[in-house]
């Protein structure tokens, strides 16, 4: 499923194709890409308008759009597990899988193309009350160690279900969360109450990292389905320390990497490097 990494590396490759262009036309192959808007409100709302920026937050894709030079409501793209967004010229072919198309006025099209149906593209006048309630960016400035270390210690979770959780830090998924832990050395079911301040210090430095560097690759590609804007597969799977590599030797100790399940999510660690949380012992019942 993509993640900020991936969607970061899409909105930014779709961004050059996009900026300043007007949509002259929508197609609307699968009502439910649109998450509950009709097809004809949604042709009204887009038809005419121009688009003026192109920026992600979380796992969105955020296009800017006005008229008359006034702001005129927002798209907004989520991939889901198999969502793609291709700009591209006339006559390209879509494949099957094609639930909505813009037409633009330089005679590209965007396409928003989804094997599996779970893909979002909604138009909204309020973009809060899509984005409203999540948790910060954590490669912007609003994440800083200090205000990770407090958050950690307040919230009293596991670290794996709590650094999954959109509404504490935004972005993040399965992939980057096992990736960012490990490089950590943090277990994913320590609590997140009992993370020392200079551990918390080392998994917000691991987590703004692993995400920097992932950018870097423009994402990460198993499988068959995320894949740029350009067609190409993500390369930070090369990367990978733990997630998908089950059985493998660990890149720091060579034990193998262990996959366990943490709130039904595949959970990929090392035992050697990232130490399980000690249990509580029980009370003794012997006499003094
Ligand atoms: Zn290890």
């Amino acid at each position: 499923m993509p993640e900020l990494p991936e969607v970061e590396t899409v909105a930014r490759l779709i961004r050059p194709r996009l900026a300043g262009r007007s949509v002259r036309g929508v197609l609307v192959r699968w009502k439910r890409t649109l998450g509950g808007m009709s097809a004809r409100a949604f042709e009204q709302a887009l038809v005419g308008a121009r688009i003026t920026a192109v920026w992600r937050r979380a796992k969105f894709v955020v296009i800017d759009l006005e008229r008359d030079a006034q702001p005129a409501g927002w798209l907004v793209g989520h991939l889901r597990m198999t969502g793609r967004i291709h700009v591209e010229p006339a006559g390209w072919d879509a494949s099957a899988y094609e639930r909505v198309r813009l037409e633009l006025d330089d005679g590209h099209a965007l396409h928003f193309i989804d094997v599996r149906k779970f893909g979002r593209l909604w138009f909204t006048r309020d973009l809060n009350e899509l984005l409203g309630a999540l948790g910060p960016e954590p490669l912007s400035s609003d994440f800083t160690a200090a205000w990770f270390a407090q958050e950690l210690h307040a919230r009293r979770r596991l670290l794996k279900p709590l650094l999954l959780d959109q509404s504490f830090v935004a972005g993040l998924g399965n992939i980057y969360v096992d990736e960012s832990l490990h490089r950590a050395r943090l277990h994913p079911l320590r609590r997140s109450d009992s993370v020392k301040p200079v551990e918390s210090e080392r998994l917000h430095a691991a987590i703004r990292a692993v995400l920097t560097r992932a950018i870097e690759r423009e994402g990460s590609s198993f499988d068959a389905f995320y894949r740029t804007p350009e067609g190409k597969p993500g390369g930070y799977q090369d990367e990978f320390a733990v997630y998908d590599r089950e059985g493998e030797p660990c890149v720091t100790c060579k034990s193998a990497i262990i996959k366990i399940v943490v709130g039904q999510r595949g959970t990929h660690f090392c035992r050697t490097c990232q130490r399980a949380p000690r249990t509580r012992r029980r009370r003794s019942v012997t006499a003094p």
